[in-house]
């Protein structure tokens, strides 16, 4: 545990729900982690009793990636957790594919001619996902490869792999259902007969959707809230001009309306209190960051690739870059819409940011 986590609290010790079991961390409330085969190896999803158009059952939030482990781990907690009940929705914070995977087997699955199982998410991360699950026109290959060789990553191996991922999108999340329940900020779901109001987020997805319930003191947190790693906030080949970490940073804040001891229930790591403090540790996190970028152009034009040492020392596998330029953009662009750097494209065709010297 790190200087940073100790200040958070965690009251479910060390508690972690084993494969295909269940942990209630509130009345009505059971957490599920399931494996992903990524450096990121776990997603924590969580399955609340609920009552639907006069039906007792489940309610799912997220789903964990397509893949046979998986669907086996849900086999087992429809056998051994449901109770004989049924999934009566699936509720989806966003569209990465840890999140949003399973949902179109989900749905599939429990819905009846009568009764569709149906999927609940924000319009934007819907439309998304369908984009990314069809394939062809998916995110990755050409197009991102060319868009982290204008922001300087020039190694062949990256650049061949980075072409070569089109696919990657589509595999985690074969399909998603073809309709869908539109969430959106301030709305309020009754889930087991409490209310539970979507708080969206911007900088991680296009819409995350995170539900706190009041009553419970609750906070579904999502990828938004996360205890141990920061949130990932990056620019992508879709939407270039972007500044995701100044929509984190404010979307976070949104938080802080929260009691102070407000459970989170995070996607990745342990149910942690401490939610103002984690919201200020992010907000000390980034600031950190920003300030070694400006730092590092003051005393000459840097690329993304260029600060990609400075903002992650360690070495980087291929997934790790393509993330780590992402970020790396994005903190560019915070200093660049704050008018603190000003970008150049140099006769390379790089992309290249400079601070004014200090006089
Ligand atoms: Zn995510």
């Amino acid at each position: 545990m790190n200087e940073l986590e100790r200040q958070l609290h965690y009251p479910l010790g060390d508690t972690l729900p084993a494969p295909g079991r269940t942990v209630e961390v509130a009345p009505g409330v059971h957490w599920v982690r399931m494996a992903l085969p990524f450096a990121l190896d776990h997603i924590n999803l969580w399955l609340l009793r609920d009552e639907l158009d006069g039906r007792t059952g489940w309610t799912v939030v997220d789903c964990c990636i397509s893949r046979d482990e998986a669907k086996a781990q849900w086999e087992q907690l429809f056998a051994s957790a449901f109770e004989g009940l049924p999934l009566l929705r699936v509720i989806v914070t966003h569209m990465h594919p840890d999140h949003i995977g399973l949902a179109g087997w989900l749905c599939e699955r429990w819905s009846t001619p009568a009764q569709p199982c149906r999927l609940w998410m924000s319009a934007a991360d819907y439309h998304l996902a369908r984009i990314g699950s069809a394939g062809s026109n998916g995110f990755g290959g050409d197009a991102a490869a060319l868009f982290f060789a204008a922001h300087g990553l020039r190694d062949p191996v990256s650049m061949a792999k980075i072409r070569e991922r089109a696919s990657y999108y589509p595999t985690l999340v074969p399909t998603v259902p073809r309709q869908y329940r539109r969430l959106m900020d301030g709305d309020v779901l009754t889930i087991g007969g409490r209310s539970w109001r979507c708080i969206s987020g911007y900088g991680h997805a296009p819409e995350h959707i995170a539900l706190h319930c009041a009553e419970l003191r609750l906070l579904i947190g999502g990828d938004m809230m996360l205890p141990r790693i920061s949130t990932n906030v990056s620019v992508f080949e879709m939407e270039p001009e972007a500044n995701p970490l100044r929509l984190f940073l404010r979307s976070i804040d949104r938080f802080l309306e929260l009691p102070a001891d407000t459970l989170t229930l995070p996607s990745h790591g342990k149910p942690f209190t401490g939610l103002h403090t984690r919201v200020a540790q992010l907000h000390a996190h980034h600031q950190a960051r920003l300030a070694e970028v400006l730092q590092a152009c003051r005393s000459a034009p840097r690329s993304a690739a260029d600060i990609l040492p400075i903002l992650f020392p360690r070495p980087l596998d291929l997934h790790q870059t393509t993330f780590a330029m992402g970020e790396a953009i994005a903190h560019l662009h915070a200093l660049w819409f704050d008018g603190q750097l000003q970008r150049l494209q140099d006769d390379d065709g790089v992309l290249r940011f400079r601070a004014p010297a200090l006089s």
